[in-house]
């Protein structure tokens, strides 16, 4: 049996982002039709150890179907060493045979395949003539969000703020060649949100970083950064005034605390969660009601993701003759 191994390089030539966004789309789609199954993600997170680790299984239906998992290690220390604070593979195994067929580099696909999400949020939810972006956060995820937001939106101005000045300025120099327009460093999240219609949340960060006060109506948000129940990066008051929309209800019930502790504390009544991305996707479920509206989209990630990432990284790499074959 051969085993297809793909690195990083391999993964980002085989998976551009705006193409990625469509294979989102159907990924999305497929699990708001019921093809997916995908159990909560377990998450090891040893006292002792720097770090945690999320295993992320699913299986999606097809002809001929395929199983999939990512173990991805989350270690924020890594960034000060030059290391991605994501490290990991993505499994992909045959759906009538489960045969592994292909080993891939998990730090790849989880930076494409999320900014490719919220890429999906942006198109469906945003309002058409958005063009005003701020990002919060300077790291990997705020790299590639504003390449996915790019794709889908024609950008005037782009601001971009983090925890230290440094950061932001580095973003705006690193990423200058990839932005339409010229990236603003701003010293505040405040300074860079105001009057912004299209806003990125991609921190690592606890606590609220972002206040409804400074969110002008009309913006849509993509929420990306916080992914446990006890951690949030927007205040309630935002939660209770937007248009709420998730990848997956199930996980945002469980996982989400921006809306967990907005609810915990009455700040957005329970079940306020508008519709699943894949729902508005298929047309099962109303997206944005009017100009004025602001939506969010709380992006937790999915398995199923990472899934058919990895099912369409494969299939270019067969037909390309890409990456590494080893005996297995
Ligand atoms: P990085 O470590 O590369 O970047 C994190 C960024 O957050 C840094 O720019 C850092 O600032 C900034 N930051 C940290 N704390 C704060 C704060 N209190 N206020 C403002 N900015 C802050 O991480 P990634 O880009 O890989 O991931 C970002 C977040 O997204 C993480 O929480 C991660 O777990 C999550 N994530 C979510 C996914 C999803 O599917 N929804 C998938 C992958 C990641 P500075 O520049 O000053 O260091």
């Amino acid at each position: 049996m051969k085993l297809l191994v793909l690195s990083a390089a391999d993964v980002q030539r085989l998976l551009p982002m705006a193409e990625c966004i469509e294979v989102m789309a159907q990924a999305l789609g497929d699990l708001a039709r019921g093809r997916v199954e995908q159990p909560l993600r377990m998450i090891l997170k040893p006292q002792q150890a720097l770090g945690l680790m999320a295993f992320m299984p699913s299986y999606r239906a097809g002809n001929p179907g395929a199983f999939g998992v990512k173990v991805v290690g989350v270690f924020h220390g890594n960034v000060s060493r030059g290391k991605d604070s994501h490290q990991g593979a993505v499994l992909l195994f045959d759906g009538q045979s489960g045969e592994p067929l292909a080993v891939m580099n998990a730090s790849a696909v989880t930076a494409i395949r999320t900014a490719a999400v919220s890429g999906l949020a942006t198109k469906l939810l945003a309002n058409p003539d958005a063009s005003d972006l701020a990002i919060l956060g300077a790291g990997v995820q705020a790299r590639s969000h504003l390449l996915a937001v790019a794709c889908v939106r024609k950008l005037s101005r782009v601001r971009v703020a983090s925890r230290s000045p440094e950061g932001a300025r580095r973003f705006a120099a690193e990423m200058a060649k990839e932005s339409p327009v010229p990236i603003e460093s701003m010293a505040s999240a405040e300074q860079a949100v105001r009057g912004a219609d299209l806003i990125v949340t991609a921190t690592s960060a606890a606590e609220p970083i972002l206040r409804r006060e400074w969110i002008a109506a009309g913006a849509h948000l993509n929420v990306v950064g916080a992914s446990l129940p006890t951690s949030r990066e927007v205040d309630g008051a935002t939660i209770g005034a937007a248009a709420v929309f998730v990848d997956r209800r199930e996980s945002a019930e469980n996982e989400a605390g921006d809306y967990l502790l907005a609810v915990k504390e009455g700040a957005a009544p329970a079940g306020c969660i508008r519709a699943e991305l894949g729902e508005v996707v298929i047309g099962a479920r109303p997206g944005r009601a009017d100009a004025k509206e602001i939506t969010l989209f709380k992006s937790l990630g999915l398995a199923i993701e990472d899934l058919a990432a990895a099912q369409h990284v494969y299939a270019r790499a067969q037909a390309g003759a890409s990456g590494t074959r080893v005996e297995f």
